[in-house]
């Protein structure tokens, strides 16, 4: 029996209520007789943390998470407190803390989605993007001084190191000849950002010397957006920055069919710390605590974990069940135009892979 220590992290508004539904997913898995089980540690970090002790999270709080072989990850956001307060107290803290530098984000339009491109066949869409996840726009550079007054200055400095844009470069490159097209797309904006931008692509014709077999070309952030809308075949693998791929991601979910399903990993590549998995959706204020919210996203989070745990056998399995539910149309929550509960769509996943458990998973 192969066992697995998972922090549970649900977070604020719907991620209260998608991460148990993850956590009743991998328990199903686990109950199958699949060889693997699993030891969940639940913190309830947060806005409702945030009120009681001042912060999102304890100060010792990234010990406790160093010790766990991954973490599953709701949402951080909460209307009575500063958007940059929760992410920059839990999320990013995380992330950062654990050097978890790779945000990986796959896209497919699973089967039975409604996508709203009409002209987009669902084998045009299979892409995965990868997030520079520690520095960049997000490097908590800069200042504010002159609070309130006539000369006020602010200023957030993007700030890329070699070292920091060689590991994504690297890491994408290596993504990308994993992948049947063995083909990466460096997303730039070295037109108008002539620092940093230059020093980013100037990396990526380097590293790109080392991965002869895989096809890669450049394309500026603005000319992206249209390239996903009006070419979407023509991509495979994705590096962007940091606050680039922040928004590309949540326009690659949404031309896959609903921010709802769209999942995410944030990878420690060398696995000295423990990597996390959240679905890419925010807390959703407006359809907390109606059982209405879809777990997809996080079911399909709970199966990259299962990958990077080197279960890919388990991974196959959720996502064999989760493609199972959103093929049918009796299990569709509201933001694919459907009436199902949160509940009802993880019973129907849980219940298939019980169903399909009927020999010992294949050992890693
Ligand atoms: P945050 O501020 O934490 O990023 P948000 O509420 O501004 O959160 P999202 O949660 O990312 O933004 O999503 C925007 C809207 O999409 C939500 O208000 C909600 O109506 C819908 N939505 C997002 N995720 C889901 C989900 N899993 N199931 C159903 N609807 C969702």
């Amino acid at each position: 029996m192969r066992r697995y220590r998972i922090a549970l992290i649900p977070g604020d508004g719907i991620g209260k209520e998608v991460v148990p539904a993850g956590r009743q997913v991998l328990e199903a898995l686990a109950g199958a007789e699949n060889g693997i089980g699993f030891d969940f540690e639940s913190f309830d970090w947060g806005g409702d943390y945030y009120r009681a002790h001042g912060a999102m999270m304890p100060e010792e709080g990234l010990e406790a998470l160093r010790s766990q072989d991954a973490i599953l990850f709701g949402s951080a956001g909460d209307p009575g407190i500063p958007d940059h307060i929760t992410l920059w107290g839990l999320r990013l803290k995380i992330c950062q803390g654990l050097d978890q530098y790779a945000n990986v984000r796959p896209t497919r339009i699973l089967p039975g989605i409604d996508a709203p491109l009409k002209r987009c066949r669902t084998e045009d869409l299979d892409w995965v993007i990868v997030r520079e996840n520690t520095e960049g726009e997000y490097s908590g550079a800069g200042g504010r001084v002159h609070q309130g007054f006539p000369i006020e200055a602010a200023m957030d400095v993007s700030l890329m190191t070699r070292a920091g844009v060689e590991r994504i470069q690297r890491y994408a490159f290596r993504l990308a000849a994993s992948r049947p097209r063995k083909q990466l797309t460096v997303v730039t904006k070295s037109n108008a950002q002539r620092h940093a931008m230059v020093m980013w692509d100037e990396v990526a014709a380097g590293v790109a010397r080392d991965f002869p077999e895989v096809t890669w070309d450049k394309e500026l952030v603005d000319a992206m957006t249209a390239r996903m809308v009006n070419r979407p075949a023509s991509l495979d693998t994705i590096v962007a920055t940091n606050l680039q791929a922040d928004v590309l991601s949540d326009l690659a979910a949404a031309l896959a069919g609903s921010l709802g399903i769209a999942p995410t990993g944030n990878i420690n590549p060398e696995r000295v710390f423990p990597s996390m998995f959240e679905p890419i959706h925010g807390s959703a204020f407006d359809i907390m605590g109606r059982g209405v919210a879809n777990p997809i996203g996080t079911f399909w989070s709970a199966a990259m974990m299962l990958d990077h745990l080197g279960e890919a056998e388990a991974a196959r399995r959720v996502m064999e069940a989760v493609e199972a539910a959103t093929a049918d149309p009796k299990l569709r929550t509201r933001d694919l135009s459907g009436a199902a509960t949160t509940a009802e769509v993880t019973e129907a996943v849980c219940a298939h892979i019980a169903a399909a458990a009927r020999r010992p998973l294949a050992t890693a």
